[in-house]
């Protein structure tokens, strides 16, 4: 998706439901960050008061928490839990369906989910890395997956810059944030007064074009630059820099992985929440008529037994060989397998590990080792 217009408007916090108003109006269903159940995710915007405002959150290490804002801003936070995966990748879906006719011949059909159009205010830029990464692996060549494709190409993004990094986050030190440069279709800065609101698509394009606002003047270009810089300097946690690749790929061995494992409880927590895993695993559902079966994609993780069950053996069977799966996949093997590292420095797994495992923390004490 290239970036269409230069032209970026200044919407006034008063006007944002002009904003989601003109999506409904294309027929949209508007989703947006909630309040919901102590965190912030997506869920329907019927008007801007719907969204989050006075409030923040608070995450460290195995914890997340929502607490009072003196700021009027609907986007003054950090990523919740939920990222735009389950959009596009279900957490469970079925694929298709077999069935035997009442005279005996058997039937397979694919499984027609309706797509619904969907704009989703409020996607931060280590999200839609995470989605350009999905979309890397879901509509690889020659075999893209359709219903992940239909899902795809019924999104429309709007991006909200990063002005409130958690404790956790470390997109900077990533490349993947806190500023979206790509893969949306808006994008808004949040200022004090309001929202800068540019176009990253010719549809979206269409969308500003429509609200006919007047151009940002400089001072609040100034006041949108100064915020994402301040969001970039305000992370503590980073990657090395160096080649984690060849890093990890040496320490293979390293006694490290034991240290991890007596903290790690295989839970899977840290790949639910992940933007960018994309295991699952494929199941079949037979009816007890004995006429009808559905088989099933559900979401998997590295960190089960199940998923590395290969001809009767587990062949990871202990924690220390699936949290090393784990990391040395996402920050190695995605380079051989998708050309970057599989993190986009989102800090979910930091957050909302149980035991506070920090993948950063991690990564330095191997980095920091001889090799193994
Ligand atoms: S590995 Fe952790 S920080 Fe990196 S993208 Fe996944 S959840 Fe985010
Ligand atoms: S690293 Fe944390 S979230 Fe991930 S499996 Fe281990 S205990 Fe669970």
């Amino acid at each position: 998706m290239s970036i269409v217009t230069t032209e970026q408007g200044f919407l006034a916090r008063a006007g944002l439901d002009r904003l989601i108003d003109a999506l409904r109006a294309r027929d949209y269903a508007v989703i947006g960050p909630r309040v919901r159940d102590g965190a912030i995710v997506y869920g329907s915007i019927g008007a801007a008061a719907d969204l989050p405002t006075g409030v923040r959150d608070a995450q460290s290490p195995g914890r997340y928490a929502l607490e009072p804002s003196p700021l009027a801003r609907q986007f003054a936070w950090a990523n919740g839990p939920q990222a735009l995966k389950p959009l596009v990748f279900r957490p469970r879906e079925r694929l298709w369906a077999s069935w035997r006719t009442p005279t005996g011949e058997l039937h397979f059909g694919a499984a027609a989910e309706a797509i619904e159009p969907t704009a989703v205010i409020g996607v931060r830029a280590c999200d839609l890395a995470a989605l350009e990464l999905q979309d890397r692996h879901f509509l690889r060549e020659p075999f893209p997956d359709p219903a992940y494709r239909a899902r795809r190409d019924a999104l429309f993004l709007v991006a909200v810059h990063c002005t409130h990094p958690a404790d956790t986050c470390f997109c900077a030190s990533t490349g993947d944030g806190p500023e979206a440069e790509s893969g949306f279709d808006l994008a808004l800065h949040e200022i004090d007064d309001g929202f800068i609101v540019a176009a990253g698509s010719d549809v979206g394009a269409a969308v500003l074009a429509g609200l006919d606002l007047p151009a940002a003047d400089q001072a609040r270009m100034d006041a949108a630059r100064a915020g994402v810089a301040a969001a970039a300097a305000a992370q503590s946690r980073a990657l090395p820099s160096q080649d984690l690749r060849a890093t990890l790929l040496e320490r293979l061995e390293s006694p490290h992985w034991d240290a991890v494992a007596e903290r790690c409880l295989s839970c899977g927590n840290c790949t639910a929440v992940c933007p960018t895993c994309f295991c699952h695993a494929e199941f079949d559902e037979p009816a007890s008529d004995g006429i009808v079966s559905e088989h099933y994609r559900q979401w998997d993780s590295c960190f089960t037994a199940g998923h590395s069950y290969l001809h009767g053996i587990v062949i990871r069977a202990e924690t220390r060989a699936r949290y090393r799966q784990w990391l040395t996949h996402k920050l190695a093997h995605w380079h051989d397998q998708y050309g970057r590292s599989g993190c986009v420095g989102c800090g979910r797994c930091i957050s909302w590990c149980p035991v506070g495992i920090d993948l950063t923390a991690e990564v330095v004490a191997l980095a920091g080792e001889g090799k193994a």
